[in-house]
């Protein structure tokens, strides 16, 4: 089993918890130190629980509190070579530099590690696998690649980016420059490109879908619902909103669902 909680999704920070029976780790940290520890606690968890941090790519609302977690906590961070050289803040207590095609091991974790399309210095996102349970996260992309497809085939449970509806991000207070940057193919996925991925993606496995890195002007939890509902069936209520500003529950991704499921009555 896997299980997820997302510290907080959005333009303005995000973290996702992912642990297994024996390993724990943060994926980004938008956050402040303080608000990350208050975050943790709410889960039911503190920062020594932890077994590593890992970094997507350096953008602020990712790595916040990466360094000052890191030192504090002596916990090491796990990034490519060009998100290492690009932060700002990159002194942490240790450091594992891996490639974003070379999967890796944590703890009784598997990292696969994939490159995607963002206006960042060597960006890339994770599917986790124990034994045979894989989820990933996917945000902070314009495009989805035939790699990122290939990537998140058969996926179990899933963070995709939502950021933005069409019409508020036209009719939203962005200037045009901006707005262009968001759309493009290494900016971020819109509730239509997020929708269209999830339709091809979806199989009887799939137990939960999170929709995650809202934008505040230019999105809103119903829409970004409304449009993902309209492509793939919500069979046991398992799309969810990620919030900004709360923690989620914790989401577990099983193994054993499907088997059921298919089982003849
Ligand atoms: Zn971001
Ligand atoms: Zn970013």
């Amino acid at each position: 089993m896997i299980q997820v909680a997302a510290l907080g999704s959005g333009s303005s920070g995000n973290s996702l918890l992912v642990r297994s029976d024996k390993t724990t780790l943060l994926i980004d940290c938008g956050f402040t130190m303080k608000e990350t520890i208050a975050r943790l606690h709410h889960l039911g968890l503190a920062p020594s629980d932890l077994d590593a941090i890992l970094i997507s790519h350096e953008h602020g609302d990712h790595m916040k509190g990466v360094g000052p977690m890191s030192r504090k906590f002596g916990l090491p961070v796990w990034c490519t070579h060009g998100t290492y050289h690009r932060a700002r803040d990159n002194r942490f207590s240790s450091v594992r530099l891996f490639h974003a095609h070379e999967p890796f091991i944590i703890g009784d974790m598997e990292v696969d590690p994939f490159p995607t399309p963002h206006d960042a210095a060597e960006p890339c996102q994770f599917v986790f696998s124990v034994n045979d349970v894989r989820f990933a996260n996917v945000t902070d992309l314009g495009a989805c690649t035939p790699h990122v497809r290939e990537k998140l085939a058969g996926i179990h449970g899933l963070v995709v980016e939502c950021n933005y509806d069409n019409e508020m991000l036209r009719k939203g207070p962005y200037p045009p420059s901006l707005q262009a940057r968001i759309r493009s193919d290494y900016g971020h996925l819109g509730n239509d490109q997020a929708g269209e991925l999830l339709q091809e993606l979806d199989h009887p496995e799939l137990q939960f879908i999170l929709l995650g890195h809202l934008s505040e002007q230019n999105n809103s939890d119903a829409l970004a619902l409304a449009t993902m509902q309209a492509h793939v069936e919500d069979r046991h209520e398992r799309i969810s909103v990620l919030a900004q500003h709360c923690c989620s529950q914790w989401f577990d991704v099983v193994c054993s669902v499907a088997a059921e499921a298919l089982e003849p009555a």
